[in-house]
């Protein structure tokens, strides 16, 4: 039988987050008790790798652990997700990417990111498990490892005729080259206007907008607009998608759900609405509960809220 499923990869970071829960912020200098401290696996690539695990689709993750406890309750993760880690390297003297977290009261964070073994992460590291990435046919980037890394395998992803999505997170201005490399660039409201300098609040601003990204050279653009859904530009079309109504508690790794949704659309060879609809029925679910991974849905949820409505 032939199976005409695309592999996905997600080459990217992986961060253990420490999260603290503080009545308030303390000054310098000052001791406090906090009301609670927990441990999530977290960094944007880990997101989307274990969002795309969960929907029930194949993944390969890329990156980079420590050989440390953090690195090893990542892997742990990963595996119980059922990720593929083979291509996840390990360095024996660099702490795994850990990113600090206080959040108070009034729900305010502050965080502190150790990148570690992210920064490992490098075109080096990229060559030596370029053939196991190559058996995959749908990639996905985002702007936790170093930028020019990105750029040097998007180049050589593309030339092999792969496709791929790029989630331009954090906002940095692209090195030289990478956008004419990349199919689908899936910035928020806030990320598109960092990147276009533009004031994009009415559909008319996003869709301007992201025309100077598609000048700039990639493919079509995903907005991403919470709640309301996203707006899909190309040159020729634009495609408005509403979102889906749920009773959000916790919005962390909408965005990074909602491409694992598109990837996997994208993969079974949906046409662009249906795509858009399964990824915002994705990053919807993910904000009905609390965390980053543990509030990512299952393909039964997101067929379950995609036939209701
Ligand atoms: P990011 O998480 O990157 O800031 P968004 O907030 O735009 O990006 O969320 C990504 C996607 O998740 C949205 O395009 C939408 O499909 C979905 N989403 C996010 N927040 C909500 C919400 N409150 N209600 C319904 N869907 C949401």
């Amino acid at each position: 039988m032939g199976n005409t499923t695309k592999k996905i990869c997600v080459a990217g970071s992986l961060n253990v987050d420490l999260t603290l829960r503080l009545e308030r912020f303390h000054q310098p200098g000052e001791t406090v008790i906090a009301k609670s401290i927990h441990t999530y696996a977290g960094g944007k690539g880990g997101n989307q790798g274990v969002a795309v695990a969960k929907l029930g689709h194949p993944v390969m993750m890329v990156g980079m652990l420590g050989e440390d406890d953090n690195g090893r309750f990542y892997r742990d993760t990963l595996k119980k997700n059922g990720v593929d880690a083979e291509c996840v390297g390990s360095a024996p003297n660099t702490p795994s990417g850990t990113a600090v977290i206080e959040v108070d009261d009034r729900g305010e964070n502050r965080i502190a990111i150790i990148p570690g073994t992210n920064g490992l992460v490098n075109n080096a590291y990229m060559d030596s498990v370029m053939e196991r990435m190559l058996t995959c046919d749908i990639f996905m980037l985002q702007y936790e490892i170093d930028l020019a890394t990105d750029a040097y395998l998007a180049k050589i992803l593309h030339d092999a005729g792969k496709q791929l999505i790029l989630d331009p997170a954090p906002a940095a201005p692209a090195p030289d080259g990478l956008y004419a490399n990349i199919d689908f660039i899936t910035p928020n409201a806030t990320e598109l206007a960092t990147l276009t300098g533009a004031h994009v609040d009415s559909e008319e601003e996003v869709v301007r907008a992201a025309h100077m990204l598609l000048n700039r050279g990639v493919g079509a653009v995903i907005a991403k607009l919470g709640p309301k859904g996203c707006i899909y530009v190309d040159k020729e079309t634009v495609v408005p998608v509403a979102g889906f109504c749920v009773e959000t508690v916790d919005t962390t790794a909408a965005g990074d759900s909602f491409n694992a949704g598109f990837a996997v659309a994208l993969a079974e060879g949906m046409q662009i609405r249906d795509a858009l609809r399964l990824a915002n029925a994705v990053g919807a679910l993910s904000t009905t509960g609390a965390g980053a991974q543990s509030s990512m849905p299952t393909r039964a949820q997101v067929d379950a809220i995609l036939s209701r409505s």
